[in-house]
């Protein structure tokens, strides 16, 4: 068993070097918050090995932060994130904090977290702010989807999607908007993403009569639990070989690092959320929230790593 890139396969960096490309930044408009690691699930493909026993949590401070940040500068999208972001104790405060100033706010939500004891307040804000939900909802397997992560999920996952459907998200003309993540149970790069769409809307209505605005498709990044799951199936090598054998330039124009700045639980900031799973900091610097005072400039090298690869196979992970 090994985790070294396999000799097939070129370094990212001299990958984009060898074909005359570079990563760099466009303007920053998308603000990715990372409120923790702390989350009820452990699931198999998490980049950041967030579950129930981690005690990384976004801070009041940093919250404010946070929030100082969104008020100085105009980001059209703010993406909310964890581990749960549920969980974290101060999130009514971010998302109340970082609505009505014209972004879009997005949650992230594993659906499950958002059962239970105390979440109503956390579901009325959402309603009254307009939060997007972004749920990941792996598979529509219950088998599959389970082995991801952990039994008795899919079952609940539904129940939660039923709920918001009867709140009206993902309902035409309610301004609610209900999106789902699905990502391959395996080492594979996922179908074409318009025909699994057609398919989770078709199943999901015809089974449990539920509705939802968008699919997004994803590649497991190999990073976190996901690779060392790679690693000690001997699914590594193969994995890394197909992302990087099924790399598309064109993806690389639209990747999310160009134009987001994704802050970790602590305040630090990176590119994106993957980088922040190995601590590789924005441009390759360590920054904290606090010593910001301009948003990085268009133009500026992005920090790249071989994990790139996942965000460029196919039609790529935007
Ligand atoms: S992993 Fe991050 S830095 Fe690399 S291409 Fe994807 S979004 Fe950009």
């Amino acid at each position: 068993m090994t985790s070294k890139l396999p000799q097939m396969v070129e370094p990212f960096s001299q990958s984009l070097k060898s074909r005359g490309l570079s990563l760099t930044r466009l303007k920053s408009t998308v603000l990715q918050i990372n409120v923790g690691l702390l989350c009820n699930l452990a699931c198999r493909h998490c980049h950041l090995e967030a579950g129930p026993a981690r005690q990384e949590i976004m801070s009041a401070d940093t919250v404010s932060q946070v929030v100082e940040l969104s008020k100085r500068f105009s980001f059209g999208v703010i993406d909310v994130t964890g581990g749960a972001p549920e969980m974290n104790p101060h999130i009514l405060d971010l998302l109340g904090g970082l609505s009505g100033r014209g972004a879009r706010v997005m949650l992230r939500s594993n659906l499950t977290a958002m059962d239970g004891p105390g979440r109503e307040q956390l579901i009325d804000l959402c309603l009254d702010k307009k939060v997007v939900i972004v749920a990941s909802f792996p598979a529509l397997n219950e088998t599959q989807a389970e082995s991801q992560r952990g039994k008795g999920i899919f079952l609940k996952s539904i129940e939660v999607l039923q709920r918001l459907n009867g709140l009206g998200y993902g309902k035409t003309g309610s301004g609610l908007e209900l999106n789902l993540v699905s990502n391959p149970a395996g080492a594979f790069i996922p179908n074409n993403q318009s025909q699994l769409e057609d398919r989770f809307r078709q199943i999901l209505m015809n089974k449990w009569g539920i509705e939802f605005n968008q699919l997004f498709s994803f590649a497991n990044v190999p990073l976190g639990r996901f690779k060392k799951w790679l690693v000690a199936s001997g699914n590594y090598v193969s994995y890394m070989e197909k992302l990087a054998h099924s790399q598309n330039p064109c993806a690389l124009d639209g990747v999310m690092c160009r134009s987001l700045i994704s802050v970790g639980w602590d305040g630090y900031l990176y590119d994106c959320d993957f980088n922040q799973a190995i601590g590789l900091g924005l441009g390759g610097q360590q920054i904290h929230i606090s010593e910001l005072e301009e948003l990085p400039v268009p133009g500026l090298e992005i920090a790249v790593s071989d994990h790139c690869y996942a965000c460029t196979a196919g039609s790529g992970f935007t």
